[in-house]
């Protein structure tokens, strides 16, 4: 199984400077920045997935600057994210669109022509058709019945997509392997959606609209999928929302998907930001401690309008509580003072009051507890990877992106370790690479990039 991380600019500055929180001087964004892969000296995943939605361009506004949309495709999707380095120029890099950005509008803003163009000129190994999500499921109806009129309207105009990528693949010489997407309202919807993708051509396919589903849910779904098409045909699933339990979902033949969890949930969770593997193959989670910059936490400025705390006494706790917890990773501080120091601060910046003013809160203790825990556990002095390495306690405050991301980037690396283990045991080996089982409709020729790193 290959895990894809689907990138969206994540990149941090490797001059930032921890003390005084700031980068490093003269830094020029992104040509200054590092991607996972260079600041860990390895990549965290097994490629890289980037979205049309993300890039961006006349029709949808993406994350990226016009200069870097229109960097990418002039140097390639390889040289752009710096994988075009020995021991990364073999990693696939997909693309899809990211229905997500246009699920709102009536049709997709883009073309399965334009959209093969956009993939061949970017120079992605594997592409995407051109999706409409359907957002409805009910898994009580059975063959095609079910779904609303819009619902079979998105499902035809993403057939109908597929058909006309497949074929705009075809004419292309510097070209890529074509992913049919299936988008479905119920399982049985979606094993149809898959067979008629098979019938146009198709040996890759790729499961879209998981997100909001259930685990079992999306289970459901693939046993459909998988009845429904050769046991050969490769399946991917797009922005995969269930990656912590991956382990469960071996038995449904699954070749590759992305996501970008291990990296979000370092500063989107509330509670399990930080992974350390337990080494049977589990993950555990800890907390990463909050010491916000005073000057920029609604809930601190809150306190010093209704003039509970002033500035000067914020900024004191705030730089107690990052000096405590400096203090205790060089062993010079006892748990239970560092504890104190740093809820001092954490309470009202999380909790909205002052640890004076909850003095039973349970809010206030259950914090300190997830405190404690990381604090005594002390994971990321059992975690080998660079970032820890370097950065030590500071990987464990969530504070301001380069942090957060760092946290995030060696959560990935964790995360990577994880899904080579689950490999070791899986019993699908044969349908995780990538490249050695062509689709009846992949092209011979690879761009000379992918064909030079394949040997
Ligand atoms: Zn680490």
């Amino acid at each position: 199984m290959k895990f894809i991380y689907a990138d969206s600019l994540d990149l941090v500055d490797p001059g930032y400077d921890f003390i005084e929180d700031r980068n490093a001087s003269g830094r020029s964004p992104y040509w200054d920045d590092a991607y996972a892969h260079e600041i860990l000296g390895y990549a965290p995943y097994d490629g890289i997935l980037i979205s049309r939605g993300i890039v961006g361009g006349d029709k949808v506004a993406g994350k990226y600057s016009e200069s870097q949309a229109m960097r990418i495709r002039r140097v390639g999707a390889r040289a752009f994210l710096r994988l075009d380095r020995q021991g990364l120029d073999h990693l696939p890099i997909f693309g899809d669109c990211g229905a997500f950005t246009y699920h709102q509008e009536e049709v997709p803003p883009y073309t399965p022509e334009d959209t093969a163009e956009f993939y061949s000129d970017v120079g992605f190994t594997h592409g995407c058709s051109v999706d409409h999500i359907i957002f409805d499921y009910d898994e009580g109806v059975s063959g095609m019945s079910g779904g609303t009129p819009e619902n079979r309207r998105r499902f035809e105009i993403t057939l109908e997509n597929a058909r006309a990528f497949l074929a705009a693949t075809r004419h292309m010489s510097n070209t890529f392997t074509p992913l049919g997407v299936i988008q479905g309202w119920s399982p049985d919807s979606m094993a149809e959606a898959a067979r008629r993708l098979v019938t146009m051509g198709y040996g890759y396919l790729a499961l879209g609209g998981t997100v909001p589903l259930k685990s079992p849910q999306v289970k459901a779904c693939l046993r459909a999928i998988r009845d429904a098409v050769p046991k050969e045909t490769r399946l991917h699933i797009l922005g995969f929302a269930k990656a912590n339990e991956i382990d469960s979902f071996g038995p449904f033949g699954i070749t590759s998907f992305d996501t970008t969890s291990p990296l979000i949930r370092a500063f989107k969770d509330a509670r399990a930001n930080y992974y350390h593997p337990l080494g049977d193959g589990r993950l555990a989670y800890y907390t990463a401690i909050r010491v916000p910059q005073a000057l920029e936490n609604p809930k601190l400025m809150r306190l010093v309008k209704r003039g509970v705390l002033s500035q000067e006494k914020l900024v004191s706790m705030e730089r107690t509580a990052l000096s405590a917890l400096r203090a205790f990773d060089r062993g010079q501080g006892g748990l239970d003072e560092t504890l104190d120091a740093v809820l001092a601060y954490a309470v009202p910046a999380m909790l909205g009051a002052t640890i004076d003013d909850l003095p039973s809160a349970s809010s206030a203790a259950t914090l300190r507890q997830h405190y404690y825990r990381t604090l005594a556990d002390q994971p990321w002095k059992q975690c080998g990877c660079a970032i820890c390495q370097a950065l030590g306690i500071e990987v464990m405050i969530f504070r301001a992106s380069n942090r957060n991301k760092r946290r995030g980037m060696h959560n990935l690396g964790v995360y990577k370790t994880l899904i080579e283990n689950l490999d070791g045991r899986a019993t699908h080996v044969e349908q995780t690479d990538l490249f050695s089982h062509p689709s009846t409709t992949e092209p011979a020729s690879h761009s000379p990039v992918l064909r030079s790193a394949r040997q």
